[in-house]
């Protein structure tokens, strides 16, 4: 199983993208089913080798890098909007807590409101900068769920296209994405809507 085409990295090219293990996803070696309505990952060479918090967790190591580096498109106090490296489809973005958390009923009513204020946002970031026809939004709690990194929650915001789930993905165990992630990062981030203060 040498083949580098499978690899969770490739196709991702640029010097802030080379070690994927900084980045945020589930490695699943273009292995994955269109199965929208189930949100899983398969596999995952870059998982984290325990459920400790810290710089072994993708999530937690993250918004201690650039934002053009570690793909974050948002910031907010509680919670951060990062890309995620293996999308389902273009615009795929990961809300993720700052906390090491696991379990949705652990997070505070602060932590609950801004994943969802965020969510929002990027809804409507996305709406404004791909023009979706829908979305999928979801969390996978637990391995069992289909978690890939199931130690540190995160809701998955994937943006939905009439026809986006045709035969390419199934056929040519490939995703068309038109756009390499660093760009769509920067497009989504230029008009993620900047704090009104308070
Ligand atoms: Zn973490």
């Amino acid at each position: 199983m040498a083949d580098d085409r499978h690899r969770p990295d490739a196709g991702v090219t640029g010097p802030e993208l080379v070690d994927a293990r900084a980045l945020a996803g589930e490695p699943d070696g273009f292995q994955r089913l269109w199965t929208p309505h189930r949100m899983a990952y398969i596999g995952g060479e870059n998982k984290p080798v325990d459920d400790a918090a810290g710089p072994g967790c993708p999530f937690c190591r993250i918004p201690s890098l650039p934002d053009d580096e570690g793909l974050v498109v948002a910031r907010g106090t509680r919670a951060y909007v990062v890309m995620n490296l293996y999308p389902y489809n273009p615009g795929h973005v990961l809300v993720c807590p700052y906390r090491h958390v696991a379990d949705y009923t652990d997070l505070s009513v602060d932590e609950v409101a801004e994943v969802g204020a965020l969510t929002q946002s990027a809804m409507r970031v996305l709406r404004a900068v791909l023009a979706p026809s829908g979305f999928n939004l979801g969390m996978n709690q637990g391995d069992v769920a289909g978690a890939g990194i199931a130690a540190h929650l995160h809701q998955h915001v994937v943006p939905r296209w009439d026809g986006d789930s045709n035969f390419l993905p199934v056929v040519g165990r490939s995703r068309a994405l038109p756009e390499l992630l660093s760009d769509t990062r920067a497009r989504l981030a230029a008009a993620w809507p900047t704090p009104t203060g308070g």
